[in-house]
């Protein structure tokens, strides 16, 4: 355990840990160092940074620490998928997915314990909300998931791959909703003192909080998924409640101002294939009209169940001619590829466990981010 007078250094991204070294009376470089000790190297014990003074070091020891979250426990898919269950010091738990492919390694980093945001088809909205996630324990999922990746010996991964190529904020919790915490651990990760990944490589995914994604824009333009899922008002209030406050036509203007100025991007649109829902020709259609003019590709993604849900995945031919004729109109579209379903770790069945899932922070409901 860290007493509370030691600062985490987790917690701090390029800029905030050079003052902090500066405030020690240091020169800012070696915040550098450290930074990189910390998120290339891996490591967590001051001792082992040789190329720093021993006097610094012992200080550091006494003012400073190194803490991610712990792992409680991890669990590998048939599919070679990664879930960790990773506790947080105060007793709650949150889920971190490294889904790994033949040309790229994604980790889904979870963004709060719970979510507020009640869509009816997700299983973390049924864990109710507890708090947004600190710094070091966003970042400190990417910390854990190198460590135990770096670990592997060569036989149980593939030799010259860099294992986490790609970042999405896509586990548990409403990523806009906690805004400077997550923005602040994505600057870590796109840091060359860091781990290095282009904005291309880091995807946040939102239900639609518009006043941050024009924020996003202005201050960390990283890719940029919306979890849709519907393709009229009326729809969507069921299924993403927080739609009633931002509503489809100003989503889909806030994507277009989003990628404004930049010919070649898109926002993904995300599109679970719901069962009798959400999943017939009249519902392509007008996905298709809605999409018009918003510079968009569409990720179709099989529902995955969990106990209780209520919903039912569409059967393959239902998604491959709703994707048919997405495609026909000349929307890229792709099917997602359902991974780790077999360990509960696909999109939508992360749960973690939360401690008093009445807490509800006034700071990141919709309501308080619509008067901000
Ligand atoms: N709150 C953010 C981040 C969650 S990302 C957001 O809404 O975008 C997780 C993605 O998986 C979202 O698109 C979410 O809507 C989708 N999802 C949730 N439950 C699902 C389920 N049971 N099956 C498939 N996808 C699901």
């Amino acid at each position: 355990m860290s007493t509370p007078l030691q600062q985490n250094l987790l917690n701090m991204n390029l800029a905030v840990i050079q003052a902090y070294f500066e405030g020690l009376g240091e020169k800012a470089f070696r915040g550098r160092q450290v930074f990189k000790w910390i998120h290339q190297h891996g490591f967590c014990d001051f001792a082992e940074m040789t190329d720093i003074s021993k006097e610094l070091r012992s200080q550091l020891t006494q003012q400073a620490c190194i803490k991610a979250p712990e792992i409680a426990l991890q669990e590998i898919s048939d599919d070679g998928t990664y879930k960790w269950l990773l506790r947080l010091a105060d007793g709650n738990s949150i889920e971190t997915v490294f889904i790994p492919e033949d040309d790229r390694g994604t980790l889904c980093i979870s963004s709060q314990a719970g979510c507020v945001l009640n869509c009816t088809f997700c299983a973390t909205a049924r864990q109710g909300f507890n708090r947004n996630l600190e710094v070091h324990e966003i970042i400190g999922q990417l910390y854990v998931a190198n460590q135990v990746l770096r670990k592997l010996t060569d036989n149980q991964r593939e030799k010259n791959t860099r294992i986490i190529t790609n970042v999405v904020m896509m586990g548990m919790g409403e990523p806009l909703l906690n805004f400077d915490n997550v923005n602040q651990a994505m600057d870590i990760m796109q840091d060359d003192l860091g781990y290095g990944l282009s904005k291309r490589r880091v995807t946040l995914s939102t239900s639609g909080v518009i006043p941050k994604i024009d924020k996003l824009k202005e201050t960390n333009p990283v890719s940029l998924a919306v979890s849709l899922h519907a393709p009229n008002d009326k729809l969507r209030d069921q299924l993403v409640p927080l739609n009633k406050k931002y509503p489809i036509k100003d989503l889909m203007n806030a994507c277009k101002r989003y990628v404004a100025g930049e010919p070649r991007r898109r926002v993904t649109m995300e599109y679970v294939m719901l069962k009798g829902i959400n999943d017939n020709e009249k519902h392509a259609r007008q996905l298709i009209k809605i999409l018009s003019g918003v510079p968009a590709k569409v990720n179709l993604i099989p529902f995955n169940s969990f106990d209780g849900s209520g919903f039912e995945r569409s059967g393959m031919d239902s998604i491959n001619n709703f994707r048919e004729i997405l495609m026909q109109a000349g929307i890229v579209t792709v099917t997602r590829k359902t991974r780790g379903d077999d360990i509960n770790a696909a999109c939508g069945q992360l749960a973690g466990s939360i401690v008093d899932r009445t807490q509800r922070s006034k700071s990141c409901t919709p309501e308080a981010v619509n008067q901000s």
